[in-house]
């Protein structure tokens, strides 16, 4: 049994694309989806840096086109990667901000925030955005919220989970626990279905947002839910959908004007914010125009782009789910007439060519549609987050049993992956594995710790390695236990023992390279203090600032309408014009940044007028 949390616990799903905060509410007995500042239930996953402030959310995403190369989103694609990584390669070409490779070859992202540069490692730009669905909810809730569940795709390895929960460690979360995204859908999706079905029910969960691709195979079976199978990538979604449009808009553009605007990130940006749009048009429409003025030398833009279009630019991309939806039933070893419920999760499945093509495949079965895709994610994980913390005495009846996406294992002798537990064991799990010496007298073993499907263990992704020394000296296949220990949150140990000497070390597979040493992350969290302490400043500026121009206003407004001569001398009325102006020009000046001076400002103000 999991151990309990004190205090209230929030669901987010941390979306690479957007990010869409929950919290469980007890008196309705269903999960409350959380609007932002804006009104808005989700949250685009951006962040921009200006030589003013630091933006977060709508705001930042707004201002993209004004500022590219300083506003950062798609961290979620960085987050556990290595920079040599060959879809980040792709990423590179598309990605308006500038990314170098740092220490260990790990991504960091360069942005100007205030004049100067500054490096940040995704997980970084990731805590800002927790930040900012923690501040959501806290304004929402009126109390302040520690323990989160996070969610993260189905095929997240292990290094990518680990800098998930590093990011919400910067952002001052407790992460309670890392759930797979179909998982908290199938969470949310059972919660509606439980009282009207009974029996074993198999659940189809189809997952196409805006960066990432997962399909699932969930059970549920009285309050149990299992993660049977699950398939997926963690590089097909919207995006690419909107980039192949940017591609085949940006040829047009070259074919009628003879320009390349490939090389500008403000037109690119300008290009693909329409694309998104259009494309979302085109999923109740038949056909849109994109118009956007200017674009590019002072070039008008102006493009009909019909549903069919957009299918036909996309086609290999939307087979491409269907095939992996195949690898997934293939893998749970399930016939389509098993399915029970096919479930859409994730803003493109709302594509009616995805849906149409998901509905052949699936020889012609409904497809739910009674969750709001994007938001069902975000539910699931209130719930896990409910049946987490003490805070509820009233949480749906449910247990989650959820699975290992990938194989973990040892690499023996020629280079062969020996798999210790298998993709798809449910977790939390124990497993051990007796490995052999294979050479004579042989007094130290090393360890080296993979996990993935190939045969050919340096084809996988090594996690880590360890020795274990003091080995007797004996004769070659003298046997060794291994055992790995795979955590709620998928994170894995790893520990060989010796039973003749007693002889014993293992890993945690913590300190991998690339990942956040507890130093960085210790001065991470001091940097998102100091983030948060400008941002504050920042506010306390800007509404002085507001204060005094509407001050400013008001006696500008005050002078020319009413006959004040009556009641002031001219001399008198000079003076008044003359602070006015004064404090138009100190308004104006856009190197004053201190709230106090504006502040001060408008006690003189108050003080001459008053007079
Ligand atoms: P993620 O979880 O990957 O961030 P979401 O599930 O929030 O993604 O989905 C976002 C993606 O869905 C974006 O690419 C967005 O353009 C796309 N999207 C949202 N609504 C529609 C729609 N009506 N038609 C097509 N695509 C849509
Ligand atoms: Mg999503």
């Amino acid at each position: 049994m999991a151990t309990k949390h004190k205090g209230r616990a929030i669901g987010i799903d941390l979306g690479t694309t957007y990010s869409c905060v929950a919290a469980w509410e007890e008196q309705n007995g269903r999960a409350e989806i959380i609007v932002n500042d804006q009104g808005n239930r989700t949250t685009p996953s951006f962040v921009a840096f200006t030589d003013s402030q630091r933006l977060i959310g709508d705001a930042a995403k707004n201002q993209a086109a004004a500022n590219p190369s300083n506003t950062v989103f798609d961290a979620k694609r960085l987050i556990g990667r290595k920079f040599k990584d060959p879809t980040i390669e792709n990423d590179l070409k598309l990605w308006p901000f500038k990314v170098v490779s740092g220490d260990d070859d790990k991504p960091m992202i360069m942005v100007n925030y205030k004049g100067k540069e500054k490096c940040l490692a995704a997980e970084e730009i990731s805590s800002m955005i927790l930040t900012k669905m923690k501040e959501i909810a806290e304004a929402y809730l009126e109390s302040s919220v520690n323990n989160a569940v996070i969610t993260v795709p189905a095929y997240f390895n292990d290094s990518q989970r680990k800098a998930t929960k590093d990011a919400g460690v910067i952002a001052g979360l407790n992460v309670i626990r890392i759930i797979n995204e179909p998982t908290a859908a199938a969470l949310a999706y059972g919660l509606q279905k439980r009282d009207k079905c009974s029996g074993k029910r198999n659940v189809f969960i189809f997952d196409l947002g805006g960066g990432t691709f997962d399909v699932s195979l969930v059970t549920i079976e009285n309050e149990v839910f299992e993660v049977k199978a699950t398939a997926g990538d963690t590089h097909l979604g919207g995006e690419d959908f909107d980039n192949r449009m940017v591609s085949h808009l940006v040829q047009e553009f070259k074919r009628k004007n003879r320009v390349d605007i490939t090389r500008d990130p403000r037109s690119l940006r300008r290009l693909r914010n329409e694309c998104e749009k259009a494309k979302r048009t085109l999923s109740h429409a038949n056909e849109t125009t994109i118009e956007i003025d200017a674009l590019f030398q002072g070039i008008d833009f102006r493009f009909s782009i019909t549903r069919a279009r957009f299918e036909e630019l996309n086609r290999d991309l939307f087979v491409k789910c269907m095939e992996i939806a195949q690898k997934c039933l293939d893998d749970a070893k399930m016939q389509k007439r098993e399915i029970h419920d096919v479930v859409l999760v994730g803003g493109s499945s709302r594509i009616p060519k995805v849906q149409s093509l998901l509905h052949n495949f699936l020889e012609g079965k409904d497809l739910c549609k009674s969750i709001n895709p994007d938001e069902a994610v975000a539910y699931g994980a209130a719930i896990q987050a409910a049946l987490l913390s003490e805070s509820y005495s009233i949480v749906p009846n449910m247990v989650l049993v959820d699975v290992t996406p990938l194989s973990l294992g040892i690499a023996t002798h020629g280079d062969l992956m020996s798999v210790v537990i298998p993709r798809n064991t449910a977790i939390p799990v124990n497993m051990g594995s007796v490995f052999v010496t294979i050479e004579d007298y042989q007094s130290a073993a090393t360890f080296p710790v993979y996990e993935g499907e190939r045969s050919k263990a340096s084809e996988n992704n090594l996690l880590g390695l360890f020795s274990l020394s003091g080995l007797p000296l004996v004769p070659r296949g003298h046997p060794i236990n291994v055992s790995f220990e795979l955590d709620f949150d998928g994170i894995l140990k790893v520990s060989a023992k010796d039973e003749t000497t007693g002889s014993k070390n293992g890993i945690t597979i913590t300190n991998e390279k690339g990942r956040l040493s507890s130093a960085e992350i210790k001065r991470m969290i001091e940097e998102a203090a100091v983030f948060k302490e400008e941002d504050k400043k920042f506010k306390k500026m800007i509404k002085a600032k507001n204060a005094l121009d509407y001050y400013v206003y008001r006696m500008e407004k005050a002078l020319k309408d009413f006959d004040v001569s009556s009641m002031i001398s001219p001399s008198e009325k000079q003076r008044i014009k003359a602070a006015l102006r004064d404090g138009k020009s100190l308004i104006q000046n856009e190197h004053q940044t201190e709230a106090s001076v504006f502040e001060n400002y408008l006690k003189k103000l108050q003080n001459i007028t008053n007079q």
